[in-house]
């Protein structure tokens, strides 16, 4: 299995590397063989090839099964030319791989119920939800768009557009991974105001057609942000459109107020998918061995579990994280009173002993 490895900036390279040495335990164990190649994307890219996504990259990902990411970005780059910034390249590598959908679980694990900003009485109902997003249509990438000056004034326009194909195969997605979890599917939307939910509405409720076995249900994207809040164990799979997603997927990660442990999953139809944390580059840790490794490390399980049907070396992975919280290591941004502090090499070397 080829993995294509972008490490990317800031602490990146930390959390990567750790991941890494968990990969080649896991093989090791398994007899499993993996075969890893390095490229460059962001900030780190435009330093030394002047774009944040050079050819060369976009070559390497195409010819992976699939793609380990850290993270882009950095103080450095903030004030340069927007057109090459490092999310550019991040952009840009989910469209050249035609990555449409965007997997978000929150979970909240037992250890850490403590950093989860709800009333324990509400965390205790359970939250473990996944939000499915829609990741290359929507208001981000639709036509026209404008930023300019009319009528002597600034004005600017997006423009959110959805075809039926983008949202039957993203909604196919979401009752395919409801099947796996609790089946039940909530499609948020606001089609009590745009027409493109309207749409979006109606193609979700013909490919149900497709999954009587999946309980669908839809909510209008104000009150899913209230409901999140309120009440998170009502949801299992959500599926949306980009920006509700964009917005939905953090929300439903802070709350779990641990940013340094989730993953994330981006596929398509058949090119590698890409797996990488959801948070950014943490420049203000970049360098100090305080980078928390375990979101990186679970991209790394989801990596083996979507792209490679690996679900017992996944598994492995996740009973591994979860006995080294269990054990009480921390990194800062989940430590606890009476726990172990350990930094990015130290909460490796424990998931590694627990492997
Ligand atoms: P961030 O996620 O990098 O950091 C937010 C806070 O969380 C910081 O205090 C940071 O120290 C902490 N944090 C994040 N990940 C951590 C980890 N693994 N362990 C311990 N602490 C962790 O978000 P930001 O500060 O808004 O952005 C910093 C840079 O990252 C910006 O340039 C931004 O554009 C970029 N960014 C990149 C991505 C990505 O690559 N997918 C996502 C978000 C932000």
């Amino acid at each position: 299995m080829k993995i294509c490895v972008l490490p990317g900036d800031g602490i990146g390279q930390e959390i990567v590397g750790q991941a890494l040495r968990v990969l080649d335990k896991v093989g090791d164990k398994f007899g499993n063989t993996f075969e890893t190649t390095e490229a460059l994307i962001g900030g780190c890219a435009i330093d030394a090839e002047g774009v944040p996504l050079p050819a060369d990259t976009v070559a390497k990902c195409k010819d992976s099964d699939a793609v380990l990411l850290g993270a882009v970005g950095g103080p450095k780059w903030d004030t340069i030319d927007p057109a090459i910034r490092p999310e550019k390249g991040l952009l840009g590598i989910r469209k050249e791989l035609g990555l449409f959908v965007n997997l978000r679980p929150a979970n909240l694990f037992k250890q850490l119920s403590d950093a989860c900003y709800l009333r324990p009485d509400i965390v205790a109902r359970g939250l473990d939800v996944i939000v499915v997003r829609e990741l290359t249509g929507g208001i981000y990438f639709g036509e026209p768009r404008f930023d300019g000056v009319k009528d002597g004034e600034r004005f600017g326009y997006n423009t959110m557009a959805y075809h039926e194909y983008e949202i039957r195969r993203i909604a196919k997605i979401a009752f395919e991974v409801a099947r796996k979890r609790t089946g039940r599917v909530c499609s948020v939307d606001k089609a009590n105001v745009l027409d493109v939910s309207r749409v979006w509405r109606e193609i979700v409720i013909d490919e149900h057609k497709n999954y009587p076995d999946i309980a669908l249900s839809h909510m209008y994207v104000d009150n899913a942000a209230m409901q999140l809040v309120r009440d998170p164990s009502q949801f299992d799979v959500i599926v949306t459109g980009n920006l509700f997603g964009d917005i939905l997927s953090d929300e439903a990660a802070a709350i779990t107020g641990s940013i340094g442990m989730l993953p994330s999953a981006s596929l398509g139809e058949s090119n590698p998918g890409l797996y990488e944390p959801i948070h950014g580059s943490a420049p203000d840790i970049a360098g100090q061995d305080k980078a928390n490794p375990l979101a990186t490390i679970l991209s790394l399980s989801m990596m083996l579990r979507h792209s490679f049907d690996m679900d017992e070396q996944a598994e492995c992975i996740d009973l591994a994280v979860e006995k080294t919280l269990e054990q009480g290591y921390r990194t800062g941004d989940i430590m606890q009173d009476g726990c172990k502090a350990v930094g990015c090499i130290g909460m490796t070397e424990s998931v590694l002993a627990n492997l």
